[in-house]
């Protein structure tokens, strides 16, 4: 228990808002977009700076409160809200301030990615974020940042160029190549593992309209299109990345979709890769046109309001071979959910696995296609079934699945599954660990944990 009167001073040094239980705002402040997610922060500091977040560590640390850090709050395992803690929350921290000259953006980190690309995309400029705007930049840069231009740009963290950083000793640092070098390595891929970024600098890229959508094929055909994509993956450029797998649409249709984004120019360019996919089959809707950026960044919003009870399984693939695909074809159309997207891939290729395995953090560079399931559901009472059947979904896949997998895609499954996560890395991480937060101040995430290791 803190005291009322420590409590009171520590809100009073705030610039931004805090937020206790039984407060107006306080239970908005404290849900974030998966539903199964009920957690009762102590406070929740709504930072307006890095002035307030250092102030948050170092209260945190003097009393020894579990913390939290949310960002756009979309992390699927619900890390950026804790229980009785102090809930760092960045998501009035939306400064952002691109330079057309140089092309780089300084932006703080409650920044949404459809926020960001709004500011970038008026200078005609965009680097990699992912495919729903509603999630914050801060959490999938820090853990990787798969999206539309990342065969093109390579990941979100491959394009950070600098960053600041509030460490579990209270100080502000600046990281880049230049300054904190290991820290600048660390914290990307590391997911907040390291302390709280408060601010990140990107390298921007001239990104005008873009050709993309999708195409849908009904959900019986996986098998085929899935022998189509492992093919016609081989013929695409960087200016090309596709993703799909098997959903439901609202009028109950179970299709497996592809989409593709090309962000080359001339256009027409695009029009001629994209041929082949748009033809084989043929699908039953053809969805792709040419589109700004900004749309293109929008196309996958519908499918994922607020709210919904979310669980994730995600591996990399060793290789899509036939009997990879026969199962993934077996589990397609299948979840007790019609919000679900499983089996889904995303096809990883060009300039983000041309970036070396400890160049950054981030470990998962060779792997063609990532796999996951994204269970998605309305009803508590539905959770047990919709949990069991994705585990059983990626018990019957495990056999074709590498051991690690992209961090930002992982439930709460533990110390080895996070380990496994780090890949390569984990062991350079954790010295990192023991030099920034030896006492796990930052323990809300995917973990490194001093303690533990020390052991190992
Ligand atoms: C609907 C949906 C769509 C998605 N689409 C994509 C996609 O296209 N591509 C992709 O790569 N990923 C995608 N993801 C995964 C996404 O990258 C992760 O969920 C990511 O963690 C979200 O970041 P956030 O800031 O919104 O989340 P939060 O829940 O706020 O944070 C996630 C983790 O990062 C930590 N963190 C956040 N901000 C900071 C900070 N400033 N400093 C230190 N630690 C911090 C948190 O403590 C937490 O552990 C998607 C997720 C969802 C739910």
């Amino acid at each position: 228990m803190i005291a009322q009167s420590a409590m009171q001073k520590f809100r009073e040094s705030l610039r931004g808002q805090s937020l206790c239980p039984g407060e107006p705002g306080y239970d908005t402040a404290r849900t974030i977009p998966n539903g199964m997610i009920n957690r009762r922060p102590a406070i929740i500091a709504r930072c307006a700076g890095a002035a307030d977040v250092i102030s948050c560590v170092r209260f945190a640390r003097e009393h020894e409160l579990l913390v939290s850090i949310r960002g756009g709050g979309h992390s699927v395992a619900g890390k950026s809200v804790c229980d009785d803690g102090l809930m760092i929350d960045l998501s009035a921290m939306k400064g952002i301030r691109v330079d057309p000259i140089r092309q780089t953006v300084r932006a703080e980190t409650g920044l949404k990615l459809g926020e960001f690309d709004r500011e970038t995309q008026a200078f005609g400029l965009a680097t990699t974020l992912g495919v729903v705007p509603g999630t914050g930049i801060s959490g999938l840069t820090l853990g990787g940042g798969f999206g539309n231009l990342m065969a093109k740009y390579g990941l979100a963290l491959d394009n950070v160029i600098g960053l600041d950083v509030v460490t579990a000793d209270g100080r502000l640092l600046t990281a880049s190549a230049l300054e904190n070098q290991d820290l600048f390595w660390g914290v990307r891929g590391s997911g907040g593992n390291l302390g709280v970024v408060t601010s990140l600098e990107y390298r921007l890229h001239e990104v005008g309209p873009v050709l993309g959508g999708a195409v849908l094929y009904p959900v019986v055909k996986t098998s085929e299109v899935l022998h189509f994509c492992r093919d016609f993956a081989e013929t695409l450029p960087d200016e090309v990345v596709i993703q799909g797998g098997a959903f439901t649409l609202p009028d109950g249709a179970q299709v497996f979709g592809v989409a593709a984004c090309y962000c080359g120019s001339p256009l027409s360019e695009g029009e001629r890769i994209l041929r082949p996919l748009r033809k084989f089959g043929p699908p039953v809707a053809d969805m792709i046109s040419s589109m700004s950026y900004v749309q293109m960044q929008s196309f996958f919003e519908p499918f994922f309001p607020p709210g919904r009870h979310t669980y994730v399984k995600s591996n990399f693939l060793q290789a899509l071979s036939d009997e990879t695909i026969e199962t993934i074809a077996e589990w397609a159309g299948k979840s007790p959910s019609p919000y679900t997207f499983a089996p889904f891939f995303e096809h990883w290729h060009g300039a983000v696995s041309r970036v070396g395995i400890t160049e950054t953090a981030f470990p998962h560079r060779h792997h063609s296609w990532n796999l996951f399931a994204w269970s998605m559901w309305i009803d508590p009472a539905d959770s047990e079934m919709n949990i069991r059947w994705t585990r059983e979904c990626w018990q019957a896949i495990g056999p074709f699945l590498v051991g690690g997998s992209y961090v930002n895609y992982i439930s709460d499954e533990g110390e080895a599954v996070a380990r496994s996560a780090y890949g390569a890395n984990y062991d350079r991480l954790l010295a990192l660990k023991n030099k920034y937060d030896p006492t796990n101040l930052f323990r809300m995430n995917h973990n490194i944990n001093p303690a533990v290791a020390a052991v190992v």
